[in-house]
């Protein structure tokens, strides 16, 4: 589950992580009342106004805005909120802007220079172990700098059973060329980034850009947290903090039914049980030509009910010209799920304007391929995996 920015600083600042501090803000007059707030607590005049989106590189995309006065602050808000957003990280369309933070401007002139870094903290599937990556080149795309100079990416990785060791925070920022009151404040500021990571059950924690301010605090300016679904439920904090308007509407309402389903791109609806299958699945159908148009695992029970959900949940999107069904009857048996299939289809009335594919294999499968051919509907069906594929590519030509 991602988070918006201001809610990652959020917790990053409940684990004593330094941040930009800022106020999230509906509209352009709330916006006024916390540039007002944080005047009173920081005395900073300045702020940023920026676009909380489930996206980066919003800066680009004309998202991330400083403001030199109250005036400014309300016509910045205004132009931002309500807004299209469209970063080199959204769709074409953009994504549309619902609330900014309003935030104390920390690039401000002192005793040394500013300097951004990259910092993120990610789980390395290979080691098993948490990585923290980091990099003297923060502030711009972190997947150009990993393009173009791979060798100014540093990584460190962590045990997680002894946790993050002191030698370890000291080498980061030693590696990031401080001296020094941030060299401290970088070691500290590594520590309780990692115990955020680790205490909030999460997958990633991107900070880009960490900075250095001209009085040598280290902070973070940006960000972007996911938080590992398997781990909301003993999360509350975290898990209200779920925002349904940044995400796909139809993976919101397919996980209110309790089915796995992923919005692709393509144009053949697929429906499966188990993870494995569907990946094999969705390989099956671009070998046809066709593009899948979702990842969908229906789990253990295929039933008329839940294959009619199913059904439901697919054709919401326009894209799709067909549907493949693909199931294996281990412990659910074929037979039931064939009559599942047809009762479902027959329950979609006109709603159902699109050829299947059924393909079952595993017990009973016989008595299920019956069931499916004397069914008289539009259902196709399938034995072998290639037949399956053959059947798709026939209706998409
Ligand atoms: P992103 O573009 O979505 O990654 O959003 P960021 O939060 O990283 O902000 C984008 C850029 O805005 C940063 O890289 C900074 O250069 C700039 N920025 C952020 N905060 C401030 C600030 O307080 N003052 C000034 N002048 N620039 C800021
Ligand atoms: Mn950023």
């Amino acid at each position: 589950m991602n988070l918006h920015e201001y809610q990652g600083k959020e917790i990053l600042a409940s684990f004593g992580v330094r941040i930009q501090r800022g106020i999230v803000a509906q509209n352009a007059k709330e916006a006024v009342e916390a540039a007002k707030q944080l005047t009173a607590e920081t005395g900073t005049g300045w702020h940023v106004i920026k676009a909380q989106v489930h996206a980066g590189g919003r800066g680009k995309g004309g998202g991330v805005k400083l403001a030199k006065n109250l005036k400014e602050v309300e016509e910045i808000a205004n132009q931002i909120i309500g807004m299209n957003l469209i970063t080199p990280q959204t769709s074409a369309e953009g994504k549309k802007v619902h609330q900014v933070l309003v935030a104390e401007d920390v690039y401000y002139p002192g005793e040394s220079e500013t300097s951004e870094f990259y910092m993120s903290v990610v789980l390395n599937r290979a080691t098993g172990k948490n990585m923290i990556m980091y990099s003297t080149e923060g502030g711009m795309d972190i997947e150009e700098v990993a393009e173009s100079t791979p060798h100014l990416i540093f990584t460190e990785e962590i045990d997680p059973a002894t946790g993050l060791l002191g030698f370890q925070a000291r080498k980061i920022a030693f590696n990031l060329g401080l001296s020094g009151t941030a060299f401290k404040e970088m070691t500290k500021f590594v520590a309780s980034l990692y115990k955020a990571y680790v205490e909030s059950d999460s997958n990633m924690f991107e900070i880009n850009p960490v900075l250095k301010t001209s009085d040598d605090l280290i902070m973070a300016v940006d960000a972007k947290v996911s938080i590992d679904d398997n781990a909301l439920y003993r999360r509350k904090q975290y898990a209200d903090m779920r925002d349904l308007r940044e995400e796909n509407a139809i993976e919101v309402e397919a996980r209110e039914v309790g089915l796995n389903y992923v919005d692709l791109d393509g144009n053949v609806g697929c429906m499966v049980n188990g993870a494995g299958l569907a990946m094999a699945t969705m390989d099956l159908i671009k070998m046809a030509g066709g593009e899948p148009a979702n990842f969908l695992d229906v789990g253990g029970t295929a039933d008329a009910k839940r294959v009619e959900e199913a059904f439901r949940i697919i054709l919401k999107d326009p894209n799709v010209k067909a549907i493949l069904i693909n199931i294996f009857g281990g412990i659910v048996r074929c037979d039931r799920v064939a009559q599942g299939v047809v009762d479902a289809y027959k329950n979609m009335g006109d709603s159902m304007k699109v050829p299947i594919i059924v393909r079952l294999q595993g017990t009973n499968a016989e008595l299920a391929k019956e069931i499916i051919d004397n069914s008289g509907l539009a259902v196709q069906s399938a034995v072998q995996f290639q037949e399956a594929a053959d059947k798709v590519k026939a209706v998409l030509a």
